[in-house]
């Protein structure tokens, strides 16, 4: 969840490893902290808070050192506080350590090494591996944390330097992200290539259980048993303008507004209009056993999983195929059982997220073919399954995810054109949904004009401490988004519920201080939803409606109306999820919330 960053090269650390922090935050943040090496000298900060805080805890500290290791903490084990936060150190102050993920065997290392005398100051899980590397160093510092690896259960992606080896960075991973930066005029490590974009577009990935030794001239990666390993760098397709603000308040806001170019990233050359099928690159290694598999089981956490439950409606519509859709941190305590070539599908954005991983894993251990939709090229879920399909939506920084649900959604659409493409779909159909879809870009443009519309009704409502979003079928996960989009970054309670169920519960809680968001665009569950509106207007609710442009009906009965273009039903989600988005993104904002770094929440969640 925290972010990683290291440097050694010919400038100065400092200022590198404090730009690579300010990428890094919006991964978790509640402390960081530095060790820059000069020689033998080493300059150790550490600050609770944003960067800012570390920038003032280093103002007028002259660090000299071109080689460091910086950190921001996303607390698991002790509280976020300064003898809390990395980097952390042996009792001499010889080895240094920066580390994301969780040990799990701490506490019994640590009563052993308390037994030996070894004084602890601090109580994180982290603190055992600075004593450990300490007691095995001999000179070799990849030996040291390779033994220390050794004794170590749980996740880690780890940076270590020590006194007597300036100039040297170990690094190592296992569970958590660490990716190697090979720049010009120096080596880089950090948990995500946001951290290193503006200095090299060079990256080399090391795997589970590998270890590398990073001067500023070299890189050489190593298996657990000590073998080297050559790797041949890669090189990312984000630019450095990728990770600035651009001129919006927020990223949210931005990647919410950069959402019809996400669209068509997402689509771009991958259909064959005339076909009217799509072209997926990416799943062609296992083409030939998909198009005959029946049961999909999308894999997923969070926004990813709202989006893999709009897919299972699409699928249904479009194949022969029956998909499941599962939260993975459950998935994986369940007794799997699947049929014979069955598909398991791993969304997640960073394609690190730990509770996927474990999952994906515990279903290929099941027999289960792996698929896997990520944005960032080269993460740990990509590597681990046997085909997959990129988001090409660029980085998304802000927090709660906005882009890349919607280029999810696309691209599981195209999925799914493709598959019923080679059911019984018809060349029509097809060409008719690809229509659809590429006018998809503009409409939600349309959408986003709208903006100020919407952020006055945000600003009708954002008082309101419940709310309540209601939607059937295609509409019901994005009910579920609406209400996490804004609880995540407005802290309002909202519940997000299939509009049937309403009188078998939730209606007791309608009246006027309860504003309900309806979605409820021209599709086949139109009438049901009319009735779902009166329902909660007859208990003087409040409703703000999302409709389709022309509706009257609801128009006389709704509060407020936000109209959205005319698409193919199965098409509506990607449209009427934009609204959402933007009324928690208002609704934060008058709030005064911290939108991109919203309290308690992390961007990546390496941790399970
Ligand atoms: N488990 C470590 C701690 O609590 C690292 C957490 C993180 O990944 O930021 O300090």
């Amino acid at each position: 969840m925290c972010g990683i960053v290291c440097y050694v090269g010919n400038n100065r650390a400092e200022p590198i490893l404090i730009e690579g922090l300010k990428r890094l935050e919006y991964r978790g943040y509640d402390s960081s902290g530095l060790a820059v090496q000069d020689g033998s000298h080493i300059d150790h900060i550490r600050a609770v808070g944003k960067i800012v805080e570390l920038e003032k805890a280093i103002n007028g500290i002259d660090i000299k050192g071109t080689s460091g290791i910086a950190h921001t903490r996303w607390a698991t084990h002790g509280e976020p506080t300064e003898h809390n936060a990395h980097p952390h150190s042996d009792e001499k102050g010889n080895v240094f350590i920066i580390h994301n993920g969780i040990i799990e065997n701490y506490q019994s290392i640590k009563t052993r090494l308390e037994k030996k005398g070894v004084k602890f100051r601090s109580e994180t899980d982290t603190e055992v591996l600075a004593h450990l590397i300490a007691q095995y160093f001999e000179g070799d510092l990849k030996e040291a944390v390779r033994k220390t690896m050794s004794q170590v259960e749980g996740t880690f992606g780890i940076a270590v330097i020590h006194r007597d080896l300036p100039g040297q960075i170990v690094v190592a991973r296992r569970g958590s992200p660490l990716i190697i930066g090979v720049g010009e005029d120096g080596n880089f490590a950090a948990s995500d290539v946001s951290a290193m974009v503006r200095y090299t577009k060079k990256v080399l990935h090391l795997n589970d259980n590998e270890l590398a030794v990073i001067t500023a001239d070299g890189i050489s990666i190593f298996t657990a048993q000590a073998k080297a390993v050559t790797r041949d760098a890669e090189t990312v397709e984000w630019s450095a303008e990728d990770v600035d603000l651009d001129g919006f308040p927020h990223f949210m806001l931005k990647e919410i507004f950069e959402q019809p170019d996400t669209i068509r990233n997402a689509m771009r050359g991958r259909v064959d209009k005339g076909e009217g099928v799509p072209k997926l690159g990416g799943i062609m290694p296992v083409w030939d056993d998909l198009k005959e598999c029946r049961h999909i089981v999308i894999v997923a956490c969070g926004t990813s999983y709202y989006a893999g439950c709009v897919a299972s409606y699409i699928f249904e519509k479009l194949t022969e195929i029956d998909v499941e859709v599962e939260v993975a941190s459950e998935f994986r305590y369940r007794k799997l059982n699947f049929p014979p070539n069955t598909f398991i599908i791993a969304m997640s954005q960073s394609g690190e997220t730990a509770d996927t991983l474990s999952a994906i894993r515990e279903a290929r251990r099941k027999g289960a073919r792996l698929l896997g939709i990520v944005n960032v090229v080269g993460s740990s879920i990509s590597r681990e399954t046997e085909a997959g399909i990129y988001n090409h939506a660029g980085p998304e920084i802000g927090v709660a995810s906005t882009k890349i649900f919607i280029s999810q959604l696309t691209i599981l659409t195209l999925l799914a054109l493709l598959l019923g493409r080679h059911h019984n779909m018809s060349l029509t159909d097809g060409v008719e949904a690809i229509r659809a879809m590429e006018k998809l870009p503009d409409q939600v443009k349309d959408i986003l004009s709208k903006s100020n519309h919407i952020q006055a009704i945000a600003e009708k409502y954002y008082k309101y401490g419940n709310w309540l979003f209601l939607g059937r079928k295609y509409g019901y996960p994005i009910a579920m988004e609406g209400a996490l989009k804004l609880k995540e970054i407005s802290y309002i309670h909202a519940e997000g519920y299939a509009a049937g169920e309403m009188k078998h519960g939730p209606i007791a809680l309608i009246n006027p201080d309860m504003p309900t968001v309806a979605i409820a665009p021209l599709d086949s569950m139109y009438e049901k939803m009319i009735n779902n509106i009166q329902e909660i207007k007859s208990r003087k609710g409040p409703v703000i409606a999302i409709v389709t442009e022309g509706d009257t009906m609801i128009k006389e009965i709704a509060d407020d109306v936000i109209e959205i273009p005319p698409t193919l039903d199965f098409l509506y989600p990607i449209l009427t999820v934009v609204p959402c988005q933007l009324l928690a993104y208002y609704c934060a904002q008058f709030l005064k919330r911290d939108i991109d770094k919203p309290r308690n929440l992390a961007k990546s969640v390496t941790v399970e």
